[in-house]
């Protein structure tokens, strides 16, 4: 095992978020669980961190609230004493063609993924100029960096987690602090189970690798990001797309 670390993954109680906590557990690592809504799924992922060598701790937080976001980031520090790695993953889609879409769907997917985003990092940047190392992975998607009709809230919310991220990574470098983001193609999760069979298969045929990704695709991109491997990674999008791009 690599040097233990703390790692927060938001949004770890399902899909890519869980697959991503359960990687850095088996790694031997201290992984803070968060979750929004789904507290028994949270506990069994703790649980199998426990069971596969690591150190899994739930914490229930909306990271679209500023104070929420500060409580988990308070909670890690007194749990686990630091922060190494936060891997900002929480999100949702609500999606809807321009001219039906709602201002409160826009408002809502840009508050979770690209406001809660802000929140965790704004929190989480003290203490890792402290100790003048960091590793920040934001989850973004491909629609963020081509588009998509029907995803106008959500395509703004994952291009505005790009800008971000290389923003992070000017701001905190000289401090020893990389940001980096993965844009993952089309994973097979809870959320893009919910999409209608017309549009999967309209997906797949964008796909050069011609099949959908798994959530360990997403996991494995963000083990190598918090690695001593990727030192000198900094302000990258990484795509895990399938060749999409
Ligand atoms: P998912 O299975 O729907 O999981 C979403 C996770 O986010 C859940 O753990 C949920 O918690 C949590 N969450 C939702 N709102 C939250 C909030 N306000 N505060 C804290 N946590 C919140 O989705 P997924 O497919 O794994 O997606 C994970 C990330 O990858 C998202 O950022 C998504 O945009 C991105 N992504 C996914 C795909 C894909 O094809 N699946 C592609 C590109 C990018 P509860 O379950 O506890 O409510």
């Amino acid at each position: 095992m690599s040097e233990q670390k703390v790692v927060i993954v938001t949004g770890a109680s399902s899909g890519i978020g869980r697959a991503i906590a359960l990687a850095f557990g088996r790694e031997g690592h201290q992984v803070i669980v968060n979750y929004l809504s789904n507290a028994n799924e949270a506990k069994e992922v703790v649980e199998e961190i426990a069971a596969s060598g690591g150190q899994g701790h739930a914490v229930q937080a909306d990271v679209s609230s500023f104070e929420a976001s500060k409580n988990l980031v308070e909670e890690t520090l007194k749990v686990f004493g630091r922060v190494d790695v936060l891997i900002n993953n929480s999100g949702i889609a609500k999606d809807q063609l321009m001219l039906r879409m709602k201002e409160e769907d826009f408002d809502a997917v840009i508050d979770v993924n690209l406001k809660g985003t802000w929140n965790m990092v704004k929190h989480v940047t003290r203490p890792m100029l402290k100790q003048k190392s960091g590793r920040i992975i934001n989850i973004s998607s491909v629609v963020g960096q081509i588009g998509n009709p029907g995803q106008a809230n959500y395509v703004a919310s994952k291009a505005g987690v790009i800008g971000m991220t290389k923003t992070f990574a000017k701001e905190f470098g000289k401090k020893g602090i990389t940001a980096n983001a993965i844009a993952p193609g089309f994973i097979k999760t809870a959320m893009t189970d919910k999409l209608d069979d017309s549009i999967k298969e309209a997906y797949l045929r964008q796909i050069p690798l011609g099949t959908f990704g798994k959530a360990q695709d997403i996991a494995n991109t963000a083990l190598f990001l918090a690695s001593d491997s990727a030192r000198y990674i900094s302000g990258q999008v990484i795509g895990v797309n399938g060749g999409m791009i």
